[in-house]
């Protein structure tokens, strides 16, 4: 290799839940794009965070609002199958979550048990 190369390594895709939490980055083999609430047609009713499959985990209450964690969606669907307004919708264009809100949810992981 010439001295002026990048020996660059791609990370390994962010398989495991511990992994996406701890990295703040979504499992880039994922093909579909995370969803997101919107927040003025939403009841908080919680009926999505009860469906998110638990190695996904990626719904939480945040003060009044109702949250996808984009890093840590795969748009499996299954929130919006138990929506009972339809008001989640695939989110192309997701943002990186921000420290603030990672901190939040690493306090309310910080309990949980899990196998993944
Ligand atoms: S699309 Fe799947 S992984 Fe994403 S928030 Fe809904 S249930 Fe959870
Ligand atoms: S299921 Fe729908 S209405 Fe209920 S909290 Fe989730 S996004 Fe809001």
């Amino acid at each position: 290799m010439q001295s002026d190369e990048v020996d660059f390594v791609s990370p390994a895709p962010a398989t495991t839940f511990a992994q996406r939490l701890s990295e703040h980055r979504r499992n880039d083999e994922w093909k579909k794009a995370p969803r997101r609430i919107e927040p003025a047609e939403c009841i908080g009713c919680d009926s999505c965070m009860r469906a998110c499959p638990p190695q996904f985990s990626a719904i939480y209450n945040h003060g009044l609002d109702v949250v996808i964690v984009p890093e840590l969606c795969n748009g499996c669907a299954k929130c919006v199958q138990a929506c009972p307004v339809d008001c989640i919708y695939p989110d192309e264009s997701w943002q990186p979550t921000g420290q603030a809100m990672w901190t939040y949810v690493e306090g309310q992981e910080k309990f949980r048990v899990r196998d993944n």
